[in-house]
């Protein structure tokens, strides 16, 4: 089952309208990690990817990231190729429209699990990213892979590549020190 992150979510709300639970609003966060409101886990410390129809943009964008992920925490990356149904992120660019997104993560569930990944496709938007600014590029690929560890949007801080929209200024391109405490707290 393909799963996206609205699908989920709708279906978490759904359940909980349901089920009759009483919520109250979660508080604003930084960026919340995991689910039910955050993106899924990853399936274990161990982040393999392969790399499918990449250009030379995307190639190095997703070559940056992933180096970067396992430099700069505790996930153990490891690139493996040819992709099987179990590599963590297969990495890839394709045409998703003008008005599409920048970038998209899609993540296959482990059988049976609402809260983890079993493999998911990182996507990098051919039509929209700018073929001049390798900066876009480079940012995009890092918030993907910064989904697939379950990282979510942040909401107020602007030194982290899971702020959504513009790269302002270099600190976007990378995760930021909060981001990496969620990761190495996880894995
Ligand atoms: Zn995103």
């Amino acid at each position: 089952m393909i799963l996206r992150r609205h699908a989920y979510l709708l279906g978490f709300l759904v359940g909980v309208v349901l089920g009759g639970a009483v919520t109250t609003a979660a508080p604003a966060q930084a960026n919340s990690f995991g689910p039910p409101f955050g993106f899924l886990y990853a399936d274990s410390q161990l982040h393999t990817y392969s790399y499918f129809h990449l250009t030379d943009r995307g190639n190095l964008a997703f070559d940056h990231a992933f180096a970067w992920l396992d430099g700069q925490t505790d996930m153990g990356v490891s690139r493996i190729e040819p992709a099987t149904e179990e590599t963590d992120v297969l990495a890839k660019d394709a045409r998703l429209g003008d008005n599409g997104p920048r970038a998209r993560w899609d993540c296959v569930l482990i059988s049976g699990s609402l809260t983890t990944c079993r493999a998911g496709d990182a996507t990098l938007n051919i039509d929209v990213l700018d073929p001049q600014n390798n900066k876009n590029w480079k940012k995009s690929a890092y918030h993907e892979v910064g989904h697939s560890t379950g990282l979510d949007h942040a909401i107020e801080a602007t030194n982290t590549c899971m702020k959504t929209g513009a790269v302002l200024n270099d600190d976007m391109l990378y995760l930021n020190g909060h981001d990496v405490e969620h990761i190495n707290g996880k894995y």
